[in-house]
């Protein structure tokens, strides 16, 4: 094909009919503006009373015709789709209040080897994480020294956020990966686990790996990493066993989109009450 200048679009389209168009926008903008003025500037709201609603250009201009928007209702529904996505984020209850604050550094380590970190040195790569300076986290160590605790903060940090957050025991996952074959609903527990803006998965290494945990795994991890979708992994097991578990295929895309790992051993903190109300 012989593309020449002088029949590409810019030199052939017709300028002055672009320019009328342009001014017959603008005109067309300047009357609806005015027609707003001529409409009421607030009205009451049902729920919050006189005066509430106020008028609304921009939402106005997009159904092209007088709008209002009641910032304490807008307040109410952001609230409501916080609890939304702390209802669905099934955190466990017993981390459920668990800030970044209440986290407890103070701690005797019971083994302090090499790679072997300690519980403010988690707290720190917890805090990076929060801020947003690494796309997946992986918390491992002996039981109760808090990986679910600084997970279920981090949660709470994206959930205030407006995001959603899905938790799950790679137990469970499997399992649930395992109905789903015979029901022929893998598609919607893949996007169950695809979807949300955060996913902590829970119990990594704590038992073998079945025959296509890697495949389940893997596609989880490679999906949210393309959609450059964050990731908490909570696992027992040290950095050269964790990769042993879940193999190369899956340590390299955790990699690739940036992953912090930490692994500490100190006494555990169950039994210690945090108490603190979630919003
Ligand atoms: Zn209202």
């Amino acid at each position: 094909m012989n593309i020449s200048p002088a029949s590409s679009p810019e030199t052939t389209f017709p300028m002055d009919k672009l320019d009328r168009l342009l001014q017959q926008i603008a005109e067309r903008s300047e009357q609806f503006d005015r027609s707003l003025d001529a409409e009421p500037q607030t009205l009451p709201c049902a729920i919050h009373g006189a005066g509430m609603q106020v008028l609304d250009r921009e939402a106005s201009r997009k159904v092209a015709k007088a709008a209002y928007t009641c910032a304490a209702c807008v307040q109410d529904q952001r609230v409501k789709k916080r609890h939304r996505n702390l209802e669905h984020a099934e955190i466990p209850a017993d981390v459920r209040h668990a800030t970044l604050d209440n986290f407890l550094t103070d701690r005797p380590q019971l083994k302090r080897e090499a790679g072997h970190q300690t519980p403010a040195a988690f707290l720190e790569a917890a805090r990076k994480f929060a801020e947003g300076q690494k796309r997946n986290l992986f918390l491992a160590g002996t039981p109760g020294i808090g990986k679910g605790h600084l997970a279920a903060a981090l949660a709470r940090v994206e959930i205030l956020k407006g995001r959603s957050v899905r938790w799950i025991e790679c137990t469970r996952l499997f399992s649930a990966y395992h109905r789903a074959y015979q029901t022929g609903e893998t598609e919607e527990l893949m996007a169950r686990y695809t979807a949300p803006a955060l996913l902590i998965l829970d119990e990594l290494c704590l038992r073998e790996l079945p025959a296509d945990g890697e495949e389940i795994l893997f596609n989880i991890l490679d999906v949210r990493q393309k959609k450059a979708l964050r990731t908490i992994l909570l696992g027992n097991k040290s950095a050269q066993q964790t990769r042993a578990w879940m193999g190369d295929r899956i340590t390299d895309r955790l990699r690739s989109g940036g992953v912090a790992f930490c692994y500490g051993e100190w006494q555990s903190a169950r039994g210690s009450k945090h108490d603190g109300a979630m919003f």
